[in-house]
């Protein structure tokens, strides 16, 4: 069995004129599949019966996803779903939307996907994290979240205009699957969303970004720094390399050389771990005069006992980065009533079934 929505255009073509049909049947195919919302085969109705036939005999299916569990932030600007698969892996998937809401609807709508089902890296602050590694998405259930929502927002008059892989899992650990699903969803014939609309999250799997820099895509690329040094970093991503803060700013030098896109570090500040002046100004050192990026994330309370630091302690992290000659923001967090960081909302579900 073949998931139709793993299948890119060009391959699209070729199956078409494979099954004996015309090939402008592969761009009737696609628009029924992108623009319609068909959970089998046969609910495709634009295309004739014998091509739908054709099809199935040659074993195409379309998996669908079941949505079984939705939370709302109170503000209804974020909305995060729990989604069963037909293998009954259950993964999360957030819409994160921003701006003021005119007639309702929103100027930014985001999604952020999941990789895979529990994730390898394993650091410490993370629910997904402490969950073991499970699976790795298909590329297909990588687009489905997106489609999901998409077919949320169409009711609304609202479309998807950004996509973060920052959900459960490491893209990078999942490469080939994860460029698949972006060379589907950014295809015009396809999904048709802007490359730059995209960003790539990495803790660090440094082949898969020089491999990244070498593609024909243009997204974007956040690197999850976390620490300035590497005793540091160790204790709070467990997986990562003895070198690896001096690994991951070469890889981002190089990456910024080769792609002329400037890498985002991204860093999770921890209450009393990672948040003093010190390590501000340690990191600030390390970054500084290579026009690197910090965004700063106020780090979601998880099962770790890890918190939040008090906003004073953000802001004056934040202005010592600056102070040092690096460009910092601190994201906005969104959703964190509703379990919004990544695995805590498919945890508390699963502890509420084991209960
Ligand atoms: S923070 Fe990201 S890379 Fe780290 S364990 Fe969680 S999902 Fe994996």
């Amino acid at each position: 069995m073949i998931d139709i929505y793993r299948v890119l255009p060009e391959e699209m073509d070729d199956l078409v004129i494979k099954l004996g049909q015309p090939r402008y049947r592969a761009d009737q195919l696609l628009r029924a599949l992108y623009q319609g919302s068909p959970k089998n085969i046969s609910d495709l109705h634009q295309i004739p019966s014998s091509m739908k036939d054709a099809l199935a005999k040659a074993g195409y299916t379309i998996g669908s996803e079941t949505e079984i569990h939705r939370v709302v932030s109170e503000d209804g600007h974020t909305t995060k779903l729990l989604l069963k698969f037909d293998d009954k892996t259950l993964i999360e998937t957030v819409l994160m939307q921003y701006g003021p809401a005119q007639d309702k609807t929103h100027p930014r709508s985001t999604v952020c996907v999941s990789t895979q089902v529990g994730c390898p890296m394993g650091c410490v602050f993370c629910a997904t994290g402490q969950m073991g590694f499970e699976k790795n998405l298909k590329a297909e259930e990588i687009v489905a979240q997106v489609l999901h929502f998409a077919r949320l927002l169409r009711e609304r008059d609202e479309h998807v205009t950004n996509l973060v892989f920052m959900g459960m899992g490491e893209p990078l650990a999942n490469y080939d699957e994860t460029v698949r699903a972006i060379r589907i969803l950014t295809h015009p014939r396809a999904f048709g969303l802007g490359q730059r609309s995209i960003t790539i999250s990495t803790v660090g799997v440094i082949p898969g970004i020089d491999k990244l820099a070498d593609e024909d895509i243009q997204v974007k690329l956040a690197i999850s720094l976390h620490a300035p040094n590497n005793e540091l970093r160790k204790k709070l991503v467990p997986t990562a390399g003895p070198n690896s803060v001096e690994d991951l700013v070469m890889a981002a030098k190089r990456y910024f050389k080769k792609t002329g896109r400037r890498v985002t570090f991204e860093y999770a500040l921890i209450d009393g771990i990672n948040d003093s002046n010190k390590v501000a100004l340690e990191l600030a050192h390390l970054l500084k005069g290579n026009g690197a990026h910090v965004n700063l994330i106020p780090m979601n309370p998880t099962a770790g006992g890890f918190s939040r630091p008090a906003r004073k302690r953000v802001l004056a992290f934040q202005q010592i980065l600056r102070d040092g000659g690096v460009n910092c923001t601190v994201r906005v967090e969104k959703g964190s009533e509703i379990s919004a960081a990544c695995g805590q909302l498919r945890t508390d579900i699963m502890q509420n079934i084991a209960q």
